[in-house]
């Protein structure tokens, strides 16, 4: 069976590679699971070394990676260069980790108890296309830190920066059989991954319909599961705000990656007493994003991930929105950048797009401004627009969701955690918190009688 991989930007084949099924899932397990004991027994020191020549290793083909990203996933080259110094940041950041898995002592009667946290054995990466060395490096990270092998089942769109990786794993030095990497469909090969008795723990990142169906999988072995999901995230913008900063960069907060985000601020809730001169600021600045070939530097917006995906897009426009901007004929899966007037009851400010397509919604009031935010299956992040301090600290605290940002739309950083509130998921990736996933804490009582 062979799977061939689209350049989204121009519907050419990137690469025809050899597809895996469930056996070939079931052989990575197996390599894994052999590959254990000794990935467990390094030494932290060593193991935290290890990860630092990781580190050094991607920096080094920092730039080769970037242009294969941005060209398997359509994503302008200047996002694809920030993206992978994240990567490589990521590694270093957990490379001070192995020497820091610190336990507590408690004091008992009778004697001592103490905790160790413990690796849990072979763990399932599930990553999407959306930012897939990205995303696939906040989980491998913390899981090799955690002496934990991995196998990594990338998007079938999107695997190419995952194939790289396992040679840049290998020439730096991480022992045969630590990552594995596996490309086949999420149906097949996923699946076998999820139900693998020998996996100790599965962590996905993709839609919530994907999620649901891995938690229940993971059930029957009673799995550790992480699960990072789809969103629809408000971006709450306050009369009271520095309305120029806060419109000149919505745009970029929905249309970056083509919107193909969870993290995309897709419903910008402004108010009302501050609508319309707001909307004629958000249609001017949005109106100049850059949209083109992504190898230019100078792109702001690249194309869609498919065709099929295109379609599902389109689908959430009908009618003639408040804003459309230009996009590229011929071929590409293009989309252009596209503002619609909205109520929260529309399926546009309910469902998650995962395309260039934002909801402008009108509210009254501060209380208001929290309901409507909160009024979503969905909890994953959002921004706050306002100059009032206490009412900025109110509404974070009221907003049911995991990332927020005040006067910023930027909420992700390898340092700080990273999830969703409600059917977002559960689970911490980044920061310290992430490495609490990727291992079991463990108490011994030592008696003193
Ligand atoms: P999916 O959730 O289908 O895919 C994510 C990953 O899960 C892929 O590696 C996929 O494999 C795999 N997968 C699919 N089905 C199974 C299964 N039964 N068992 C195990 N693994 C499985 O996302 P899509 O790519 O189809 O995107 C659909 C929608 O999901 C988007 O429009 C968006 O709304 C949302 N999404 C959210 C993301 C996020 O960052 N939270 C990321 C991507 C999508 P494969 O595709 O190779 O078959």
């Amino acid at each position: 069976m062979s799977l061939t991989v689209l350049e989204p930007a121009t519907e050419q084949v990137l690469a025809e590679l050899l597809r895996a099924d469930a056996s070939d899932a079931e052989e990575a397990v197996a390599l894994a699971r052999s590959a254990y004991p000794a990935w467990r027994a390094v030494a932290p020191a060593d193991r935290a070394r290890l990860l630092h020549r990781l580190a050094d290793a991607l920096a080094e083909r920092q730039e080769d990676l970037a242009v294969l990203e941005a060209r398997n996933v359509g994503k302008p080259i200047a996002d694809a260069r920030g993206e992978m110094g994240m990567v490589v940041d990521t590694f270093r950041y957990y490379a001070a980790a192995p020497e820091r898995a610190l336990g507590d002592t408690i004091p008992v009667a009778g004697g001592v108890a103490m905790t160790f946290r413990e690796p849990l054995g072979v763990v399932a990466l599930i990553t999407p296309w959306n930012f897939p060395l990205t995303i696939a490096s906040w989980k491998l990270a913390p899981a090799l830190a955690a002496g934990k092998p991995v196998v990594l089942k990338p998007a079938e769109l999107t695997p190419l920066t995952a194939l790289q990786f396992e040679r840049i794993a290998l020439e730096a030095g991480i022992p045969e059989g630590v990552v594995n990497v596996v490309v086949g469909p999420g149906s097949s090969a996923g699946a076998r991954l999820v139900e693998h008795p020998d996996v100790a723990k599965v962590a996905f990142t993709g839609s919530t319909e994907v999620g649901r169906s891995i938690a229940a999988g993971a059930a029957q072995t009673i799995k550790r599961v992480t699960l990072e999901l789809g969103g629809k995230s408000a971006n709450l913008v306050f009369a009271d705000a520095d309305l120029e900063k806060a419109a000149a960069a919505a745009p970029y907060a929905v249309f970056d990656n083509a919107g193909q985000d969870c993290c995309a601020r897709s419903r910008i809730f402004v108010e009302r007493s501050a609508y319309d001169g707001f909307l004629e600021l958000l249609v001017g600045a949005t109106r100049g994003v850059r949209v083109g070939d992504p190898a230019d530097e100078a792109t702001e917006m690249g194309p869609l991930i498919s065709a099929a995906h295109r379609e599902t897009v389109s689908s959430f426009v009908d009618g003639e929105p408040l804003f459309r901007g230009e996009a590229p004929d011929g071929p590409g899966f293009w989309f252009p950048c596209t503002l619609v007037e909205a109520t929260n009851e529309d399926r546009i400010a309910r469902e998650e797009v995962f395309g260039p397509v934002a909801a402008v919604i009108p509210f009254e009031d501060e209380q208001e401004a929290v309901r409507l935010a909160n009024e979503t299956p969905y909890g994953l992040s959002g921004s706050i627009w306002t100059r009032d301090g206490a009412r900025a600290l109110r509404v974070a605290r009221a907003v049911e969701a995991g990332v927020l940002s005040v006067n910023s739309n930027s909420s992700v950083r390898v340092a700080t955690p990273f999830g969703g509130f409600k059917q977002s998921g559960f689970g911490r990736e980044l920061g310290m918190q992430a490495l609490e996933g990727y291992s079991e804490t463990k108490n011994v009582f030592v008696s003193t009688d």
